[in-house]
């Protein structure tokens, strides 16, 4: 009853007084945990024990799955960086035994389990993956001469200690070939933990327009991106049954040292046949699925059948919350279909995350679904949308039928039903849903203010968002809530209240990212914004193989544009240690860039290395150490030149989200 009577207390006080002399939250909470999560509702304990209830959550198979053919396991996998930051620490998560936490859905926490099941297994012969390394499973396949190494997790630092277990418990053998199935930094970023100096000679395996999109998606978009992801991942969270318990795809993403090496061999058609190291592969090449470029094989020696990230144990993401282009269902599942027609004689199929499943009738029955579940989202959104339903009716109303729903494979823990139904419809008909009042409403604080004074002030806000709480209608309630703290961001009562509304809301949620988001609402609502971003520096390999032109592409979505209003200039970018130049326009407030020989009339002629340029991007380099450092050459108006850089925008990692 405590939280009840501390969510009385708190719209009592918040309505008598909401001035500068606030009290502390403590009083409000007692039983807060360190973090200041406060205790499951009733309503909430009712909502997850219902939850519970629908499901089978007795059946044991996929655990007896998760444990087959182990190897070695440590005891607890504990990876720092050279710099002591903790990397990755399964410790954290030894609180995840036994049934299900009142403040966790029990769905949830039953994948939370299954996710924490760290070690070296033996998928089938010859073929064997560390799991529980990282938020990705590293594959290796024993090849004639040595280790053909698939997705090397995310960082150098876990993808060292997984490659140590294998060497340890398999013997030692050198790495013969990399298999990059996608282009997701869980599934490449690691690789220099396992080919820690020069890949020549070692065949690097990818996805046709692999690089391009392994290095694309983290540059142009990468700063709202990494903010938004810290929310889905639960950044900031304790690992604890109040606060991050999983990501659904696996615990959470490490964060260590990231690198990248191109391929050498790519994967463009369906099917592909090639030998690595003396075993057959026979690829399917699946761009545009679950990430721009991915490939899955199938090795027909061991009827084994390698699902990359198209077939998991979880609901995936057609529309990913950290925010990334929307996915297309169709050809998601249609790949699915042509894998089912083309392997469906495998009698396991392991995926880059998860564990694998076995026999040939589960193999078959489980792609089956797989691929059912996306067809249905996208072919029911749009029976619905064409009926006229707009895109949160579509959310509200869809429900995969009864043939589908209970297997846990298609569970939404990563993605849901609710925000993939979304997804379907932005794919076809973007962000407008064709009312006319959502095509222009005011922004979100000009409208909160209104909303706020409409409803007849702050108090009386409180006071009812207070009853809606109470009667745990947490959606309202955050709904509402969220115009207060909009309209009156420095309100700690309406602060403390839509904190609590998201806590439940977290609590109750059976997707991982949508639990970690409700919750890193609340903590950002309890402790403000983070005062130390995440930095890029780690990443210095990857962005040093990123081509020059996205660099190029991300400096003109920095260009301020009041501040460019009216100037022109024209810049020479030489690049002299990979051999190619750009002419910089500045016209219209936007700037272009072509590649080019220097044009002579140019304002300033710039000769730098690639190298510095990415020290200019990750902040390691200032324009004024660049203008004056003798590392690079500058021909023509070091004034222009400063002038430039003065109109770029410089933006903060650490925006608000749930404040105005
Ligand atoms: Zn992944």
């Amino acid at each position: 009853m405590g939280c009840r009577s501390g969510v009385f207390l708190l719209v009592l006080a918040g309505a008598a007084a909401c001035g500068p002399e606030q009290p502390g939250r403590s009083a409000w909470a007692p039983d807060a945990d360190a973090q200041g999560h406060t205790a499951p509702t009733a309503s909430t304990r009712d909502a997850n024990a219902r939850a519970g209830a629908a499901l089978p959550l007795t059946d044991a198979q996929d655990f007896e799955a998760a444990e087959r053919g182990l190897v070695a396991r440590d005891p607890d996998v504990v990876v720092a960086a050279a710099d002591g930051s903790p990397v990755w620490d399964t410790r954290a998560y030894a609180f995840q035994e036994g049934d299900a936490p009142e403040s966790v859905h029990p769905s949830l926490w039953r994948q939370a389990r299954l996710n924490n099941r760290h070690g070296l297994f033996q998928v089938t012969e010859g073929v064997y993956q560390v799991r529980g390394y990282d938020l990705s499973n590293m594959t290796l396949i024993e090849g004639a001469t040595g280790w053909i190494v698939v997705d090397p997790l995310t960082a150098r630092e876990t993808a060292a200690a997984a490659f140590d277990l294998a060497r340890r418990h398999l013997g030692e053998r050198p790495v013969s070939a990399v298999i990059f199935t996608h282009s997701h930094i869980d599934h490449f970023g690691g690789i220099r933990g396992v080919l820690p100096g020069a890949a020549e000679g070692v065949p690097i395996v990818a996805p046709a327009r692999f690089l391009e999109e392994a290095t694309s998606e983290n540059v142009l978009a990468g700063i709202a991106m990494s903010r938004r992801a810290s929310f889905m991942y639960g950044r900031r969270l304790a690992r604890s049954e109040r606060g991050h318990v999983d990501s659904g795809l696996g615990k959470s993403p490490a964060f260590g040292s990231v690198g990248l090496v191109a391929p050498t061999r790519l994967v463009d058609r369906t099917p592909q046949e090639m030998e690595i190291d003396g075993v057959r592969f026979v690829f399917q090449y699946a761009p545009e699925s679950e990430a721009p470029a991915e490939l899955t094989f199938y090795l027909p020696d061991r009827k084994a059948f390698c699902g990359a990230e198209i077939v998991t144990h979880t609901m995936h993401n057609l529309y990913t919350l950290r925010g990334a282009k929307v996915r297309d269902a169709l050809r998601w599942s249609g790949y699915i279909d042509e894998a089912l027609d083309l392997f469906g004689e495998a009698e396991v199929v392991f995926a880059s995350h998860h564990w694998p499943t076995w026999g040939n009738d589960r193999v078959r029955a489980y792609l089956k679904r797989q691929r059912d579940t996306y067809k249905f989202l996208h072919d029911q959104t749009l029976r619905l949308a064409n009926a006229g339903y707009t895109p949160r009716e579509i959310a509200e109303a869809l429900a995969l039928p009864e043939s589908l729903r209970p297997h846990f494979a298609n569970r939404g823990y990563y993605g849901t039903v609710r925000h993939n139904s979304k997804a379907v419809y932005q794919w076809y008909f973007g962000w407008y849903d064709g009312v006319p009042a959502n095509l222009d409403p005011l922004p979100p604080r000009d409208a909160a203010v209104k909303y706020v004074a409409f409803m007849g002030g702050a108090a009386e806000v409180l006071r009812k968002a207070g009853e809606s709480f109470e009667a745990g209608e947490y959606r309202w309630a955050a709904t509402v809530l969220d115009h207060l703290v909009f309209a009156e961001p420095e309100n700690a009562y309406a602060r403390e209240l839509l904190a609590r509304a998201y806590e439940q809301l977290g609590y109750q949620a059976e997707s991982g990212p949508w639990r970690d988001v409700y919750l890193s609402g609340a903590y950002e609502l309890r402790h403000g914004l983070p005062e130390q971003s995440f930095s890029l520096a780690a990443a210095v390999e990857l962005l040093e193989r990123t081509p020059i032109e996205r660099f190029l592409e991300a400096m003109a979505t920095r260009i301020d544009a009041s501040a460019a209003e009216g100037q022109e200039l024209t810049l020479n970018f030489v690049f002299t240690d990979v051999d190619e130049s750009y002419v910089l326009t500045l016209e219209n407030a936007v700037l272009h860039h072509q590649r080019r020989e220097p044009d002579p009339q140019a304002n300033v002629t710039i000769r730098i290395t690639q190298a510095l340029l990415v020290r200019l991007f990750t902040g390691r380099a200032g324009a004024r150490e660049l203008v004056m450092s003798d590392e690079l050459d500058i021909d023509g108006s070091r004034l222009d030149l400063l002038g430039f850089f003065r109109l770029l925008d410089r933006p903060d990692p650490d925006f608000a989200i749930v404040t105005p």
